[in-house]
């Protein structure tokens, strides 16, 4: 057969389309994706033949890899993987994953109508962020709280509100860049407000503030060092004290605490993250919080604080730019319900479970991911469970070792690297550790359901 008979036997798009295969993709997938996945096959053939070749190019034959271009094509872009890292709020795999809970109000409350600005009792037109007030209230003693996209929000709109054109006094050891985007001086010049740094990197006394308190004061602020730490000769002043200056001079204190505890994590052998509830009942004027790293929720900015000064930041047309959709309220709500239990919360969401789960748990699931991938591929592969470190992430907990147990797999006829990037490249991705020539796979950041799946892909990976 002549090349050119050979080509004249390429099916035509419109035949792949009318005939069964395509009745059937054309069932449960996008026209458009379908036509494309066929055009790119055919093309493939062509140039085949053009190369001398001589494939069956029949639609039967043509079809499982027009299958394959359709998942591949069909495929979202933004998708969930399985964290293996042990960084339990990994910014870059999503931060927080929600609880079944808020999983649930969010698909209940976004697949319908919803009260968010409806008073239901009044039948008129109601405030979204007075849903979520009394909860808020109710976990962290505040008098008052709103909420907007995320932390960055957060202090922008306090700094906003308060101290536009006026001078801000921070500690020169808390001047914090969180993530690289995020950074106080930046945040503060984009707010308007003026930066006043006191103090030096390692110690700022309560007289360093003292001095610097001026007419033109419009904040005291303390923020979270979140993601460092510095330790030695070092000295800050406590919220209470900077409390005490900031009502004798009549200027507010904020805290921007970064992470936002509601559970005091001391009992689980972690410290330095003050809840919530304590900075406020020391005396904060503002604070602010994140919900999507240690609280476990959506991704949000959470102020609380006094009454009257959530009230002017509620009049700041900042806030119309800076709100949180129907989605974000339903998980959010969720979330802190979960909080008025707190052995439930512990259990229930997500996160505080990962950071406080037993280190025998944990290592009871590495065994249930060993055991299958010992019979499985032990002759390809070295495994063993070894103890190791994981990480809270996210910009929390700086320092702070969680002893956890990871599995190892050390491929013996592929490269680490090399499997690295099969499980990074896999369906869905697993993104591991690589230690010396092993790959580590961190069982606490693992869910349950998801065990059966990474062995699978972890038995792909290294058969492949
Ligand atoms: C994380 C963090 C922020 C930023 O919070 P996002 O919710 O990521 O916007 C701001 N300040 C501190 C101290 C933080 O730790």
């Amino acid at each position: 057969m002549t090349i050119q008979e050979k080509l004249s036997q390429l099916p035509q798009v419109n035949e792949c389309l009318k005939g069964p295969y395509g009745q059937k993709w054309l069932e449960s997938g996008y026209r458009k994706i379908i036509v494309r996945s066929i055009r790119e096959v055919i093309e493939l053939k062509r140039r085949e033949i053009l190369g001398g070749s001589n494939p069956d190019v029949s639609i039967d034959a043509l079809a499982g890899d027009i299958e394959n271009k359709i998942r591949k094509h069909s495929a979202y872009k933004l998708r969930p993987l399985i964290n293996a890292t042990g960084v339990v709020n990994h910014t870059n795999l999503g931060r927080a994953i929600l609880s079944d809970r808020a999983i649930a109000n969010v698909t209940a409350t976004a697949s319908g109508y919803s009260n968010l600005e409806y008073e239901l009792s009044k039948g008129k037109r109601g405030k979204r962020y007075s849903h979520i007030k009394d909860i808020i209230r109710e976990l962290t003693g505040a008098e008052d709280a709103i909420v907007v996209n995320n932390n960055a929000a957060a202090v922008l709109i306090c700094l906003d509100t308060f101290a536009k054109g006026k001078e801000v006094i921070v500690s020169r050891g808390e001047l914090v860049e969180i993530g690289g985007s995020f950074r106080i001086p930046e945040v503060m010049q984009a707010s308007g407000a003026i930066l006043r740094e006191v103090g030096t990197t390692n110690k700022t006394h309560l007289s360093d503030y003292e001095n610097a308190v001026c007419g033109n004061t419009g904040l005291l602020m303390k923020v979270h060092q979140s993601n460092y730490k510095v330790i030695g000769f070092t000295e800050k002043v406590p919220i209470e004290k900077l409390v005490k200056l900031g009502t004798e001079f009549n200027i507010p204190v904020i805290d921007d605490l970064g992470s936002g505890c509601l559970i005091s994590l001391e009992k689980f052998g972690i410290y330095g993250e003050p809840t919530v509830q304590e900075v406020i009942r020391q005396g904060a004027d503002l604070v602010t919080f994140s919900g999507d790293k240690l609280l476990g929720g959506p991704q949000a900015g959470i102020i609380v604080g006094k009454e009257k000064l959530i009230q002017k930041i509620q009049k700041n047309p900042m806030l119309r730019a800076l709100r949180i959709d129907k989605m974000t309220f339903a998980a959010l709500e969720a979330t802190f319900m979960q909080y008025l239990d707190e052995e439930k919360a512990l259990l229930e969401i997500p996160t505080v479970r990962m950071l406080t789960q037993p280190v025998e748990v944990i290592r009871k699931r590495a065994g249930k991911i060993l055991a299958p991938l010992m019979k499985s591929i032990s002759a390809q592969a070295d495994l063993k469970i070894v103890p190791d470190q994981s990480r809270a992430g996210g910009g929390s907990l700086p320092e702070t070792d969680f002893p956890t147990y990871a599995v190892s797999v050390k491929p013996l006829n592929i490269s680490v690297n090399a499997l690295e990037e099969r499980l990074r490249l896999s369906d869905p991705p697993v993104i591991a550790r690589i230690q010396g020539d092993a790959l580590l796979v961190d069982a606490r950041t693992i869910q349950d359901r998801e065990v059966k799946t990474l062995v699978h892909c972890i038995i792909s990976a290294i058969i492949n």
